[in-house]
């Protein structure tokens, strides 16, 4: 392989989407979010999967994605999109067979002018401030919304990663208020929110990250493997540098191997030397900066020189580079690169 390989474990994506499930209680359906093209390990080939395995309803950001989801899953699957229904997007919508998260007021009077009778959600923004109507907006057109074709109704956690944060109960407490005595499935949870307990769990869950392996869902099973080539070694004496700024020196005669990943390819360069590769178990230290499209090791410690070292694996998943690299998960797997080969396994 001349490329650098992600390999998706599609078995470890169903079992983490099961457990997430076996979370909440038999009245709660768990749907998917498979927004960023599946947060990058391929929105296709992940919904297909959980398909399968019995998700019914799948979360995208716009609609765009909504529509190739459509063309991968077919016609029976719900799709729901976050952004709602934006200008130009009735088409699609229509075409499609999408279901907008409605946002505001604007968005509610062109899907029902547009697309009277196709159904909708409702978000709404219990103190995110980010996407939804606030409550004041939703007291003003709830009757309207309630009388047509509307499907759900939800809303998102801010800090459902951080379970002690006042800030959960709080917008529980809104979600509730908000959203009493109506006759429409309901929803508040996404993998955070999941995690925190039935409370949280009403009619459906949107887990995205756990299923993916990440942060805050720790029992997760890692789901992306990624193995890069490496395309030349070399042999250096004590007190040469490697790379970029010269920002690693040998401290004794050093063999590096250059593989093929970098920057480009979503290996951001503030990870800098604060994560290793692996061959098979043994753990072997990235040196110097991460260039565009390659990384330098030190496999002086390694008793043969390797074909390909791997930088994701069960022993270092993305939460380990985000943290080497000051982010979160998600910005690791939706920065995945394009020039991996996906590999889907199971
Ligand atoms: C992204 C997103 C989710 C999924 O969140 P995770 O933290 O990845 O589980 C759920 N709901 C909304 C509104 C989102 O934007």
């Amino acid at each position: 392989m001349s490329t650098s390989t992600l390999t998706i474990d599609l078995n470890a994506l169903v079992a983490n989407w099961r457990a997430l499930d076996a979370l909440s209680g038999e009245g709660t359906e768990t749907a998917a979010v498979v927004k960023a093209d599946g947060y990058g390990l391929g929105a296709a080939r992940v919904a297909k999967a959980l398909a399968k395995a019995g998700a019914k309803r799948f979360f995208v950001a716009v609609a765009e994605e909504g529509a190739a989801l459509r063309d991968a899953l077919g016609p029976t699957p719900e799709i729901n999109v976050f952004s709602g229904h934006m200008a130009g997007d009735t088409d699609m919508i229509g075409d499609m067979t999408l279901t907008p998260m409605i946002n505001s007021l604007d968005q509610l009077t062109r899907h029902i002018e547009a697309l009277p009778n196709a159904p909708f959600g409702i978000q709404l923004d219990t103190g995110m401030n980010r996407l939804g109507m606030e409550a004041s907006e939703w007291a003003a057109v709830a009757n309207v919304a309630l009388s047509q074709n509307i499907t759900l109704v939800m809303s998102h956690l801010a800090c459902a990663d951080e379970p002690d944060h006042p800030m959960n109960a709080f917008q529980l407490q809104n979600f509730k208020d908000m959203t009493q005595g109506i006759d429409v499935k309901r929803s508040l949870a996404a993998t955070g929110g999941t995690l925190l307990g039935k409370d949280y769990h009403f009619d459906l869950t949107r887990p995205g990250v756990g299923l993916y392996g990440g942060a805050p869902f720790s029992a997760a099973k890692p789901v992306a493997y990624l193995s890069l080539p490496v395309i030349q070694t070399r042999d250096l004496v004590e007190g040469e540098a490697v790379g970029y700024g010269n920002a690693w020196i040998a401290k004794r005669p050093s063999k590096i191997a250059t593989v093929s990943a970098g920057y480009a390819d979503g290996l951001i360069r503030a990870m800098g030397s604060g994560i290793s590769v692996y061959f098979g178990d043994q753990k072997v230290p990235v040196v110097g900066r991460v260039s565009m499209d390659l990384i330098t090791v030190d496999i002086t410690d390694l008793h043969e020189t390797p074909r390909a070292l791997d930088i994701l694996n069960s022993a270092q998943t993305v939460e380990h580079l985000a943290s080497a690299a000051g982010t979160i998960g998600y910005e690791i797997l939706t920065n995945m690169g394009a020039r991996y080969t996906r590999r889907y396994a199971g």
